[in-house]
């Protein structure tokens, strides 16, 4: 038999289309907004360090700009689809909608592993990928940003690109940008916070006290490692932490039931969040395998690291200590696993919401680049802090008054407010 291939595309659309029809959305809206707006595939010819040329594929799709300049990042990959693509620039648009931020939804790809690939190369390439794009580029059209496997030195290499081009200084046109050349403080940090400030309501909501409280993660990358030091910070006990060794090719779970020492694990991993096994274990945690995480007795899963890991089937191994879901990573949960967690007493932040923060900085760093501002970190917090605690109550709320799951309630808000830009603008 052969094993269906995940398609994240399908996931976007069966929720969508699931949403459609709880609001009973016009036909018309249907088809606007279930599919992207434009969408660009072209090719990037870069002259290799060895004298050879080596030609590229590059993406960039516009699910939806109703509500403002299409927003969302350059992922490099190997193994890049045209699918993912499409279903990460929909989930940024009703990202961008539910923390109310006047963007829209966009998101790119260049196949390719930059890890083969010299500076001169990947610097050549990052510039041909804005030779392709820049008529579709740019602060009131589409603004990109780094995703996986892209930094921001790639995205200020486009940037550059993109200004030779145009003859004048735009630092809207990208975020991302490194600090001291743009970008904004707080960015490194901003998704993985506003993860817990959603956690942190959540557990408001639900009467608990966030010190009492244990947790998994999978991933201690980026976004995990900040919603970990954050979370322990504010007295929670990480227990567990999964993350993925690329030289035994396989993921792995630290687990200490005292507590992990987060700063110190920090120490222990490297830039693509690999933790280093000898250290973790003479700190004193446990090994087991990779998805032990999702079978800890522990009153919060935060699943950060991949797609398509909260399925039916891996949903049965849940303890049924687990009280909250914060969904830090994109789309971990299939259609059928919601199905079933709607059946348990289990509070799910949903991830367009959960790890809106880094957009919502983002944003921020766009404000500050376009009018030549710049803001100290604290007052970044508190502005994220803000953005993601009100959008978090309105999901709530309407979750409460309409007796809804989570993420139908924030698909509802989203969608709404970007079929009434729609509207409004006269497109249907
Ligand atoms: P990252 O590349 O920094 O880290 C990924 C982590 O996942 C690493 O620790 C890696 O070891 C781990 N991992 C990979 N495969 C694994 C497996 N099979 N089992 C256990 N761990 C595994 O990525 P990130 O920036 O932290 O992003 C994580 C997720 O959050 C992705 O879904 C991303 O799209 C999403 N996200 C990120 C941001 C952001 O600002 N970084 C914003 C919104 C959403």
């Amino acid at each position: 038999m052969v094993k269906e291939k995940y398609n994240p595309y399908t996931t976007a659309q069966a929720q969508f289309d699931h949403v459609a029809d709880l609001i009973e959305l016009e036909d018309s809206a249907r088809e606007v907004l279930r599919q992207p707006s434009r969408e660009f595939h072209f090719t990037i010819p870069v002259k290799m360090d060895d004298g050879t040329t080596k030609v590229f594929k590059g993406y960039r799709v516009q699910h939806n700009d109703a509500r403002g300049p299409a927003k969302g990042g350059i992922r490099f990959h190997p193994e890049e689809t045209e699918d993912t693509i499409r279903a990460l620039s929909m989930w940024m648009t009703w990202k961008c909608a539910v923390v109310d931020v006047p963007l829209g939804g966009g998101k790119g790809g260049i196949v390719c592993d930059p890890r083969d690939l010299s500076l001169g190369e990947q610097e050549r390439l990052c510039r041909g990928y804005v030779r392709q794009l820049a008529k579709n580029l740019g602060p009131n059209v589409d603004v990109p940003a780094p995703d996986v496997m892209s930094s921001g030195q790639h995205l200020l290499w486009m940037l550059d690109e993109y200004e030779v081009i145009k003859g004048a200084r735009y630092p809207g046109a990208m975020t991302g940008k490194p600090v001291g050349m743009g970008g904004s403080l707080g960015r490194t940090e901003a998704t993985g916070y506003g993860v817990i400030y959603t956690l942190r309501e959540a557990l408001k909501t639900l009467d608990i006290d966030i010190s009492s409280t244990t947790a998994s993660f999978q991933g201690f990358g980026n976004v995990a490692e900040y919603a970990a030091r954050l979370y322990s910070s504010m007295g929670g006990k990480v227990v567990a932490i999964s993350s993925y060794d690329p030289n035994d090719k396989k993921a792995y779970t630290f687990r200490q039931l005292d507590g992990i020492d987060i700063e110190k694990l920090v120490t222990y991993k490297d830039q693509f969040g690999t933790i280093d096994k000898e250290k973790a274990t003479a700190m004193g945690c446990e090994l087991l395998e990779g998805d032990a995480w999702i079978e800890q007795d522990v009153d919060i899963l935060l699943p950060c690291a991949l797609e398509n890991q909260i399925t039916a089937k891996t949903l049965a191994k849940l303890s049924d200590e687990v009280k909250v879901i914060c969904e830090g990573a994109n789309g971990p949960t299939t259609p059928d696993a919601d199905e079933l967690i709607k059946t348990k007493d289990i509070y799910l932040v949903p991830d367009f919401l959960c790890n809106a923060g880094g957009v919502t900085c983002s944003y921020f760093e766009q404000i500050q680049s376009n009018t030549n501002e710049f803001w100290e970190k604290e007052e970044v917090f508190e502005k994220l802090d803000k953005k993601m605690t009100s959008a978090f109550h309105a999901v709530h709320n309407l979750a409460q008054e309409k007796n809804l799951y989570m993420r139908d309630a924030a698909y509802i808000i989203a969608i709404n407010r970007v079929a009434e830009a729609v509207k409004l603008r006269g497109w249907i």
